[in-house]
């Protein structure tokens, strides 16, 4: 689809949505949640770019072209280019939010690939077809993962309010009746499905939390209460009034799911697998978006630089504040890229991202937002925030003051000047600037569940190993230390010297 015909596609779906307290009669035709839905139509566009073709298109499982962040990686190359993808979207749309449905169903692939080699159940064939059935629609599909959760103290069963976590209520002959909410979905009220997926590990007592499953957004039981996307309509707005996210509570009322849209259920160790493997796949992906919010810091400070009449060049503390914002992007973009060429092969074909360096560019990004929100008003000033707002564009009494008085260098036109100010407040000093400061944070998990996971599959005990060897013997005794697999990526005897060659960088994202 293109964006106009994935819109088209939300007018025929008749969800319960309520936004600012109304109930929505068009998802797709009201104003505060149009940002959000131009966003995630980038996602459609940029599909059908042929430049773009290389990492936006791919193989679905029927064989056909698919669209990437609908796509199962069988290849390094194809997790390199997912994260090429999600930087390219998100340098024109901020988030573009369709990726976390890649993320879901590669998380998904060897967990249900288990529960059939395990059981003999359907689960996998479940997987696969709906997967192949989402390809065939070029769905966009909301992960409906972290629940209310209530007490952080409890588990799911001890919680005083049994719903503040989804879980199975009944098991039918015909499928199964969903309660609970989930409450943070990505675009929720702009998805034309969800799955629905445990948040945490499960422990036997939890085990109808254990679920997963897919449900269209108009089933019946389901209501949506979504924030607006941005800051629809706001002139000051300069980026998120065009292109933003929503955020949405999703309660599942006695849902019913037939057992062809369920994948697990109560099968809590692959649930846990399934857990980790879409946070590794998420953290790669959240790499790639904030690369593609770092492109954009980078360029609005150069062009205000620019316009307060300051040559970046020549001005050793600017130069070195554009440095380290590049450093920062590029350093946890590495790790995306690392992660990526150290991808590790399932036992079910599939490749996800190497684990440590996936974390740790999350973790970088999650820390390093603070700073690139702070560099980029460092190199800017104070107008970011103290600019007239844009009624004084059109007021006669004060216009023509404001353009010749609070211009900067003499070739750049004041408007220019307003215009990258005003971009650049939206993006870091606004409610969307502290928006991305706290997706960032914790979106794909905070800070301390990245730490947990780095230090899981950190080689520790290597390192301790290589110490004592060397304490056992002489520095030169060289040869019977731990050998170079134990490195963080090498995951197998291959390691990154593997039969996909190292990929060099796509050349778009340069230009
Ligand atoms: C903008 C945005 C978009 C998001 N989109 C999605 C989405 O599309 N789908 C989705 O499923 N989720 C989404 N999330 C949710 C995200 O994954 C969670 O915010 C994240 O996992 C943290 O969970 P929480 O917000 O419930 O915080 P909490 O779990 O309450 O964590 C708050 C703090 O308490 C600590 N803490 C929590 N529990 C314990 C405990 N038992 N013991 C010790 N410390 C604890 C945490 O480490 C953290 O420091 C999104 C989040 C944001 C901000």
């Amino acid at each position: 689809m293109s964006a106009e015909q994935y819109r088209e596609s939300l007018r025929r779906l008749k969800p319960r949505v309520y936004v600012g307290g109304d109930l929505v009669t068009s998802v797709a035709d009201e104003p505060r949640l149009e940002p959000g839905i131009n966003a995630t139509g980038i996602t459609y566009d940029f599909a059908l770019v042929p430049d773009y073709a290389k990492v936006m298109v791919t193989n679905g499982l029927s064989g056909e072209p698919t669209n990437r962040f609908l796509a199962i990686n069988r290849s390094r190359q194809d997790l390199l280019d997912k994260l090429e993808a999600v930087r390219l979207t998100c340098q024109y749309a901020g988030c573009t939010q369709r990726y976390l449905t890649h993320d879901a169903f590669n998380g998904l692939w060897e967990a249900t690939w288990r529960i059939t080699e395990r059981t003999g159940s359907e689960s996998h064939d479940r997987l696969k077809a709906y997967i192949a059935y989402s390809q065939a629609n070029d769905l966009a599909i909301g992960i409906a993962m972290t629940d209310g959760k209530g007490d952080r103290s409890k588990r799911p069963s001890e919680q005083v309010e049994p719903l503040s976590y989804v879980h199975v209520k009944e098991r039918r002959v015909d499928g199964i009746v969903i309660a609970g909410v989930k409450a943070i979905v990505t675009g929720g009220p702009y998805m034309h499905e969800y799955l629905v997926l445990p948040c945490r590990r499960m422990g036997a007592e939890d085990k109808d939390f254990a679920v997963a499953c897919a449900v269209p957004i108009d089933a019946q039981g389901v209501t949506v209460v979504s924030r607006p996307a941005g800051r629809p309509g706001q002139a000051a707005a300069k980026f998120s009034a065009k292109f933003a996210q929503s955020v949405a509570a999703v309660h599942f009322d006695d849902v019913f799911v037939p057992w062809d849209k369920v994948f697990i259920d109560g099968e809590i160790d692959e649930a846990h697998l399934m857990t980790t493997n879409y946070a590794s796949h998420h953290r790669h992906s959240c790499i790639g978006a904030r690369a593609g919010f770092g492109d954009l810091l980078i360029g609005a400070g150069a062009l205000m630089m620019e316009a307060n009449g300051l040559d970046l060049n020549k001005i050793s503390h600017l130069k070195d504040k554009m440095v380290e914002l590049i450093k920062i992007t590029e350093g946890f973009y590495a790790c995306g890229v690392a992660a990526s060429t150290f991808g590790e092969e399932d036992a079910a074909g599939n490749f996800r991202p190497e684990q440590i360096y996936s974390n740790i560019g999350k973790l970088l990004l999650a820390n390093q937002i603070y700073d690139m929100h702070r560099i980029a008003h460092e190199v800017s000033g104070g107008l970011i925030v103290g600019l007239p707002s844009p009624e004084e564009d059109h007021n006669p009494a004060t216009a023509p003051m404001i353009e010749s008085l609070l211009r900067g260098r003499a070739d750049v036109p004041y408007k220019h000047r307003a215009n990258v100010a005003r971009f650049i407040e939206d993006l870091t000093a606004s409610e969307t600037g502290g928006w991305y400061s706290v997706i960032s944070l914790h979106g794909g998990g905070s800070p301390e569940a990245m730490k947990l996971e780095i230090l899981r599959n950190y080689p520790v005990q290597d390192r301790k190993d290589l110490v004592q060897s060397l304490l056992d013997r002489g520095a030169l005794d060289l040869g019977k230390g731990p050998s170079r697999d134990s490195q963080p990526g090498r995951c197998c005897a291959k390691g990154c010297a593997s039969d996909d060659a190292i990929p060099s960088r796509t050349s778009f994202t340069a230009e």
